[in-house]
């Protein structure tokens, strides 16, 4: 009977609980499942596994080192760990899709029926089952602030490791993206390098995609498997924080405390997913149900998906988004928003569009940030992105265009919908249903479930806010 290690979306050796605990106990089986029901589903795309494949190369290279590698093993998760000698089961929480949802539920329901000890740590700042908002901020720092757990030194070994599949093996498509490289040493580069150079000018340039690649931390898909935690990233970027002496340390304050706030926010974003997984579906304020869905229009989803609606800067970033699976924030608010606002087009197919796309999908953030700027969840001030604007704003001189659309055969002459005409539809709207009795009621019930209490979001009592960038 072994101390089964699940490793699920936290593929790592060190700041890792589960292993460390089950280290102390016995002989080590570490365990990674690759479920069918998340390899079909409409989120996944094959460079998701491609990050994955990686991460678990290095991650099996390690614990090879340590004296037992990892078991991989193809199924539903319940039969998959019905079928192993358990003495104790030992995981993460995670705050994954509803399917990966649906299949914890199990497997707990599985754990208590059979007497299996299962024991789940928390992950990040995501609080299970937690009761009011308030304090959230505080338990945060708490969390952030505890020690990293070492690596084990060594793992009683278990059963014999088994390869690593490929995506050929598994047989999914190849990945079209250009990835970053998956797994804990890459993670641990890409940090380095963002805190000891790159980060310099982060809070200055992460909002044009020209500069954002470089400048931003590129983090994200480390973080969303957790190649590295968020409690190490924030540490690291701390014990900076209180060793500048550069002569530009003001700057660097300045970019570091912006990369802070966003580790929170993180969190954040990812409790509210934790606490309604029903927001993967559903608008957070049902008052806007309906509001766009009669009115989907398949052409302009495909042009908006394939980056042919005529607006070029717009065009541009889905582009590059499709090449390399990355985008800033900004540009990610600018292709949401205007699928909704511009196309009218309900939230979720556009959505699971990105999910596909980002190779750092990470559900939490994303349907919290999607239905943001959709303007549905009714506690934040409505961002409408101009295309025009944040072209001339972020790409005055056209060189990000010229790279990422070059000329060619069957691009729009003519933007597909006009912007002052769509703007004007979408604003007149959303005004009625923001201004609803039901609409206010059901959007403080969200401040009061979802709203960060350090500046506590008030939901649009009178004259909507509308905000154009
Ligand atoms: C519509 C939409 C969908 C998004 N979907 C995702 C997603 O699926 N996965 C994802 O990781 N991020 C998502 N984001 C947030 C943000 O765009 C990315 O985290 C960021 O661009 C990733 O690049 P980075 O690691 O270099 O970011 P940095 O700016 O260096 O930020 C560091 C980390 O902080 C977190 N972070 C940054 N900005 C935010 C934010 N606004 N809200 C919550 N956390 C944040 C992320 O974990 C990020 O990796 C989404 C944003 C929008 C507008």
């Amino acid at each position: 009977m072994f101390q089964v290690v699940w490793f699920k979306r936290d593929l790592r050796i060190r700041d890792h609980r589960p292993l460390a605990e089950a280290a102390r106990r016995g002989p080590v089986l570490p365990l990674y499942l690759i479920e069918p029901e998340l390899l079909s589903a409409p989120d996944f795309d094959p460079s998701h596994w491609a990050f994955v494949e990686a991460s678990l190369r290095e991650l099996d290279h390690h614990l090879r080192l340590l004296g037992q590698g990892l078991v991989v093993r193809t199924g539903e998760a319940v039969e998959v760990l019905r079928s192993l000698p358990i003495a104790h089961l030992w995981a993460h929480e995670e705050t994954g899709n509803f399917i990966s949802y649906q299949r914890d539920r199990r497997v707990r329901r599985w754990a208590r029926e059979t007497q299996t000890p299962f024991t789940e740590f928390p992950s990040g700042g995501v609080v299970r089952l937690l009761p009011s908002r308030d304090g959230w901020a505080k338990n945060w720092e708490k969390r952030m602030n505890e020690h990293i757990v070492e690596a084990p030194g060594r793992l009683q070994p278990s059963i014999s490791p088994t390869a690593i599949p490929t995506a050929r093996d598994l047989a999914l498509p190849p990945s079209r993206r250009l990835v970053q490289p998956g797994g804990e040493s890459a993670a641990q580069d890409t940090l380095d390098s963002f805190l000891s150079a790159r980060g310099r000018r982060y809070h200055l340039e992460m909002s044009s995609p020209v500069t954002a690649g470089e400048s931003c931390s590129r983090l994200s898909s480390y973080l969303a498997y957790d190649n590295l935690s968020t409690r190490q990233v924030l540490q690291a970027t701390r014990a900076r924080l209180l060793t500048l002496n550069e002569p530009d340390a003001a700057l660097w304050r300045r970019a570091l405390r912006a990369f802070d706030a966003r580790l929170h926010w993180r969190c954040h974003f990812m409790q509210k997913l934790e606490d309604e997984p029903r927001i993967e579906f559903e608008n957070f304020v049902p008052a806007y149900d309906g509001l766009r869905e009669p009115h989907w229009n398949e052409d302009w989803f495909a042009a908006w998906a394939e980056g042919r609606t005529g607006y070029p800067f717009l065009d541009a970033c889905m582009r590059m988004l499709e090449q390399t699976g990355w985008i800033n924030f900004r540009m990610r608010a600018m292709l949401v928003s205007f699928a909704s606002y511009h196309l009218w087009l309900h939230w979720r197919r556009p959505a699971l569009h990105l999910a596909k796309l980002f190779v750092d999908y990470e559900p939490g953030i994303h349907y919290s940030q999607i239905q943001m700027q959709s303007g549905t969840t009714g506690i934040n001030t409505l961002r409408i992105y101009s295309p025009i604007k944040q072209q001339q704003d972020q790409d005055p001189d056209g060189d990000f265009v010229r790279r990422w659309l070059p000329p060619g055969p069957g691009y729009p002459n003519e933007p597909i919908v006009g912007h002052k005409e769509a703007l004007a539809l979408a604003r007149s709207r959303m005004s009625v249903v923001r201004r609803a009795p039901a609409a206010r009621a059901q959007a403080l019930a969200v401040a009061e479930r979802h709203g960060s209490r350090k500046k506590t979001p008030r939901p649009v009592r009178r004259s909507p806010q509308q905000m154009l960038f």
